[in-house]
């Protein structure tokens, strides 16, 4: 059974309450379409821990600002399909932004505090869309569990907060970072680079992973961690630093000195590419798996 597009909220309502009368589980992976293995391997998780998938492919302009990206954020429909059906994918949930936002919406949920740093800082009301689109989509969906990738390391930590605070019966699931064969971070916005600015992204791997071998080698304050990755990204001259922030792992708080499991986050800028990514710095025998 395989369904596309033409699913109506009303429809898609009516498929998750039949699969659930039938006593299946149903796993949901929300996305932007213009995917990648990164999508993909969220898929693969969602399989394992549920009978039926469902993904949604919508792009929210309500996570957008005015200046960004959402009238030519990149659109692969039949080629994001055709990957979602080879993958055992039961639904393909698009839904149309005048089906998801009446005329007269006026009704959003924001995560305070997580909201507050790193992206939110920076692109403010990002994190109010992101949570409104993602419980506005679990209404619909109604599932059991959703994943969601690390690489929204940020992301992920709101919608936990906003399934706990809420009272939600989803289970949320962390993917690891996917990455290209040279280190970059899959990403839709990954086609927007030039073919130079694209050699040069992957610096950011490149200096996640020295600070990674910094902390494994017993370094724990941020300052250094900071200078050297600041360096090695400075070599390649990005358009902008956004951030580049140690914070701790639960609260994204900035720390200082690094005592407990906490996030390396950076977003840099290649001309109007905005890029992000981070790396865990934790022991080994403290990290955690899914949140
Ligand atoms: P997006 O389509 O960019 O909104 O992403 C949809 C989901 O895919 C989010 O949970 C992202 O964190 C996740 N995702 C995007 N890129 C990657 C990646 N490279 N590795 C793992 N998950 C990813």
């Amino acid at each position: 059974m395989f369904f596309t597009k033409y699913f109506s909220i009303a429809e898609m309502k009516a498929w998750s309450l039949d699969q659930r009368q039938k006593g299946k589980t149903i796993g949901f992976v929300p996305t932007m379409g213009a995917l990648h293995e990164g999508h993909l391997s969220l898929v693969r998780i969602a399989r394992q821990h549920s009978d039926t998938v469902v993904v949604s492919i919508f792009v929210n302009p309500l996570q957008f600002a005015p200046h960004e990206d959402l009238d030519r954020y990149p659109k692969t429909l039949e080629k994001d399909v055709e990957l979602l059906k080879k993958e055992g994918v039961a639904v393909v949930f698009i839904p149309k932004a005048s089906e998801m936002y009446s005329p007269h919406f006026q009704t959003v949920v924001e995560v305070t505090e997580l909201s507050k740093h790193l992206c939110g800082n920076s692109r403010p009301g990002h994190f109010r869309g992101v949570a409104t689109v993602v419980l506005k989509l679990f209404q619909i969906v109604n599932p059991h569990i959703a994943i969601f990738g690390d690489k929204d390391f940020q992301q992920r930590l709101v919608i936990a907060r906003l399934v706990k605070d809420l009272g939600l019966e989803i289970k949320i699931l962390a993917g690891p970072i996917v990455r290209e064969a040279d280190g970059l971070a899959m990403s839709s916005r990954n086609q927007y680079l030039s073919l130079d600015e694209r050699k040069r992204a992957c610096v950011l791997y490149e200096a996640l992973t020295k600070a990674l071998t910094m902390f494994q080698s017993g370094e724990r304050n941020s300052a250094r961690i900071i200078m050297k990755v600041s360096e090695m990204i400075d070599k390649v001259s990005p358009t902008h630093v956004d951030y580049m922030k140690i914070c701790d792992a639960e609260t994204l708080e900035e720390v200082w000195s690094i005592q407990k499991k906490a996030i390396l986050a950076v977003a840099v800028y290649f001309n109007k590419t905005r890029l992000i990514d981070n790396v865990i710095l934790s022991h080994p025998e403290r990290s955690e798996g899914s949140v």
